[in-house]
């Protein structure tokens, strides 16, 4: 089978099926080998992994996989690609094709078929309209990860990549932080995709942490004190937490454990460290507990 990193050999196929790209599925297909060689090399994909693809498109990123891995799983939600997909793929025996939604695919199970629950690998170039749901769907759902290589919006990459007191910074920095270390890995221009995408975009690994690098004692709480903190991100810390529904304190039970971290009375979440976050659900959590 032609490689479909090269522009023409995608063509001739998308011609051969008359396929019609879906907007409304983020149907960006790449068409560059720089940039399919440079995802595969940070994915550091080897003949015993087991890699799930999420939205394989018309396998071009795949046929990588394949190649190189022990066994891949796609997940595509179109399945105007299906076919596309069994003519691409043919060559190869391990492959498995699910014409299902992502996000509504139980990982965990295919993780536990597919890899004994061992840590899988994640590689996909992203619909972008569900980047985040996506990405924090797999952390969320504690299936065993080793890493998370993928092509999303190069404001995206920013932003899970940020540190405190930076614009970028916010609750999709610190989630994916608290799960995995993230590294961006390259800028990639809208001319190596068809149909061009309106906006710049990037190819991000998040390794996995073993363990996180905090301590939480109730996760759960951590990202609703995240969440609320940055909600109003004009506002202090205090006012901003006490006005969230899902924290039970008042503002002075609030207050008093941001005094009680050694933080001014006006500080802003936005310059919280993810293990000051921590530190502070964890006063938050005893507050509740003693009341
Ligand atoms: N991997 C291909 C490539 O690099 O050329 C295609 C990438 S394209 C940016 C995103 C792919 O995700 C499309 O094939 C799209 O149909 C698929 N997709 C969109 N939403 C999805 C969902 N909810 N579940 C699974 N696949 C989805």
């Amino acid at each position: 089978m032609a490689a479909l990193g090269v522009p023409q050999n995608t063509i001739a196929i998308l011609q051969k099926y008359q396929f019609r790209f879906q907007k409304r599925f983020g149907q960006n297909f790449l068409i560059d080998t720089h940039v399919l060689n440079k995802i595969m090399e940070a994915a550091g994909i080897t003949k015993e992994d087991f890699v799930l693809e999420i939205g394989p498109g018309i396998g071009t990123l795949t046929q990588y996989l394949c190649e190189n891995a022990r066994e891949v799983a796609a997940v595509e939600i179109d399945s105007g690609l299906i076919p596309i997909l069994n003519e691409t793929l043919k060559d190869y025996e391990n492959i498995t094709l699910l014409n299902q939604d992502i996000l509504k695919v139980d990982i965990g199970k295919i993780a536990a078929e597919k890899n004994g629950g061992r840590p899988i690998k994640v590689v996909a170039n992203l619909p972008y309209y569900i980047t985040t749901p996506i990405i924090m769907g797999l952390f969320e759902s504690h299936v065993p990860l080793d890493s998370i290589t993928v092509m999303v919006q190069k404001e995206v990459a920013e932003r899970m990549q940020a540190s405190p007191g930076t614009k970028d910074y916010g609750a999709l920095s610190l989630a994916v932080q608290y799960y995995a270390k993230p590294q961006i890995v390259a800028n990639v221009p809208p001319n190596c995709f068809m149909p061009r995408p309106k906006v710049g975009s990037t190819v991000i690994r998040l390794t996995g942490h073993k363990k996180p690098p905090v301590a939480a004692v109730d996760e759960k709480l951590l990202f609703q004190v995240i969440r609320a903190s940055f909600r109003q991100r004009r506002k202090t810390l205090s006012n901003g937490l006490s006005n969230a529904s899902e924290i039970m304190l008042s503002r002075d039970e609030i207050a008093g454990c941001v005094e009680k971290m050694g933080l001014s009375a006006t500080v802003r979440g936005e310059t919280l460290t993810l293990s000051q976050f921590a530190e502070l659900s964890n006063l938050i959590q005893g507050k509740i507990k003693s009341k």
